[in-house]
């Protein structure tokens, strides 16, 4: 029977989730969902001083906001557990006992100088930093004594200095490295907890990872895991390294290039659908030029054969493009449920209000907007004119559209003429405002302009007469009056 597939993301608890995180935990989900398998999430917190528990709460929430669930983990539970490495020291311990009782690993003595020395040297002598192998081959009944004596102690594995490690990269192909280029390289820490490779390749070979589908900057790790697996006599998993994500200038993508966090995207009203779909063109091209991948069609379309090899470019503006599109595809009740509690804050409408014309009104005002907005921020600003009135006009609008000596009294014509147009629907309104223009003898933007500006202080938005519809005839004539009150007196408040 084929292996079952089994993949993890490990994110270490010490900072938000950035979008390589879950970039590369989007990928390891879409493989486990493709391939019919499972996605684990471990949290690789073994670095007490640098992880917290508000840095694993935020990874969780993240992750589950963007839809990405997973099979087995911390707070769910699942045949492997515990999920947490700072929870399974004893089994680390454990493998730790063995090599060291097959002498595949050894406890080394040497002090941070004597490492400081040996690197100073290795530098004047222009070669690579490694270990020199002073505690390599202490008698045991040296080791016997220094451990004995409670002398300060890390473990280092034992490794080959001949021959070529080849990892084997379901993205990249064979990669090999020099043994020689792998030193004596510590798995055990001086305050009694694992390294990193050591508690990973160990947890990886326990909860019976199949694929280790990581970023790229783990490539130079792989062969010292390699080179691990076979010391604890277990199999090692497939290997894929997912390409680095760069600033659009090509440096390392970092705070000064805008948000990276989830929670930051969230909080811009970036929708989870945008971003899973925005974090799959991170590296992977469905192989034709659709850049509009939801999550079911990328499970379709998932293999690790097509991502790519080379970098790839962050860029701000195609995230906000397809948060445009799928802002857009909401249905009234997702807006309506997005919105709600920020209209309530506002003060626009009340938490717990139940009067179904106002209900319906708010829907259809948000719907109408909703087409035209890019984001939720956008819709919240463009609903504005309707709930507030309109205390300031835009500056340059009043300067071009208010200036004219007869402004006020085309508005007052208006407003007069309005308050005979029935059924107040936009296409009657339209037709008999397309009427009052040949009868003042103007060009239609003379008036449709003034208009817009005077009922919602802008000079751009929805159409004008499905603007005047729904505010409905009396507000729209109270603000027609107090713009031409306003225009009047010369005194246009304006923003
Ligand atoms: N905790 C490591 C990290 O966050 C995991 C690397 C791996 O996937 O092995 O980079």
């Amino acid at each position: 029977m084929a292996q079952e597939v089994r993949v993890r993301f490990a994110p270490s608890p010490t900072g938000a989730l950035h979008i390589g995180g879950a970039r590369t935990a989007y990928f390891n989900w879409l493989f486990a969902r493709k391939q019919g398998g499972k996605f684990i999430l471990r949290i690789d917190d073994t670095d007490r001083a640098r992880s917290s528990e508000a840095s694993y709460a935020q990874i969780l929430d993240g992750l589950r906001w963007l839809g990405i669930v997973w099979d087995e983990g911390p707070d769910v539970g699942g045949p492997y557990g515990p999920y947490r490495q700072s929870e399974r020291m004893d089994i680390y311990r454990r493998h730790l006992d063995k090599l060291v009782a097959e002498d595949k690993a050894y406890p080394c003595f040497c002090t941070p100088e004597d490492l400081a020395k040996d690197r100073e040297a290795a530098q004047r002598e222009g070669k690579p930093p490694r270990y020199v192998g002073r505690c390599r081959a202490l008698s045991a009944e040296e080791r016997a004594r220094r451990l004995e004596a409670g002398e300060p102690h890390v473990y280092r594995i034992r490794s080959r200095a001949e021959g070529e490690t080849v990892v084997h990269d379901l993205i990249r192909g064979d990669v090999s490295f020099a043994n020689s280029e792998i030193d004596d390289f510590i798995i055990w820490k001086a305050d009694d907890t694992p390294t990193y490779h050591f508690a990973s390749c160990v947890d990886d070979a326990e909860m019976r990872i199949s694929h280790v589908i990581r970023a790229e900057e783990h490539l130079s790790n792989t062969p010292r895991h390699v080179l691990l697996f076979e010391a604890l006599g277990l199999e090692p998993p497939a290997f894929a390294h997912v390409p680095m994500i760069l600033a659009p200038d090509r440096s390392k993508l970092s705070k000064r290039h805008g948000a990276t966090s989830v929670s930051e995207y969230r909080d811009m009203g970036i929708l989870p659908e945008a971003l899973v779909n925005y974090l799959l063109l991170l590296g992977f091209s469905p192989g034709d030029d659709r850049e509009i991948v939801d999550r079911e069609t990328a499970i379709q379309l998932f293999e690790l054969e097509k991502v790519a090899k080379h970098a790839a470019i962050y860029d701000v503006k195609k995230l906000e493009w397809l948060n445009a599109h799928y802002f857009r595809q909401q249905s009234p009740e997702q807006v309506m449920d997005e919105v709600w509690p920020r209209l309530v804050e506002r003060g626009y409408v009340a938490r717990d209000e139940s009067r179904r014309e106002l209900l319906m009104w708010v829907r259809t005002v948000i719907a109408f907007v909703q087409t035209r907005s890019r984001n939720a921020q956008e819709l919240l600003d463009g609903v504005r004119p309707y709930f507030e009135p309109v205390t300031v006009y835009d500056e340059k609008g009043v300067r071009k559209h208010f200036s004219h000596s007869d402004t006020a009294r085309r508005l007052r014509i208006v407003a007069e003429r309005l308050a005979g147009v029935a059924p107040f629907v936009a296409p009657v309104v339209e037709r008999e405002f397309r009427g009052w223009i040949e009868e003042l003898g103007v060009k239609p933007g003379d008036l449709i302009h003034p208009v817009r500006l005077a009922i919602t202080g802008l000079t751009v938005g929805p159409g004008l007469f499905d603007v005047i519809a729904l505010l409905g005839r009396d507000e729209v004539c109270r603000r027609l009056r107090q713009a031409a009150d306003r225009v009047e007196a010369g005194q246009v408040p304006v923003a």
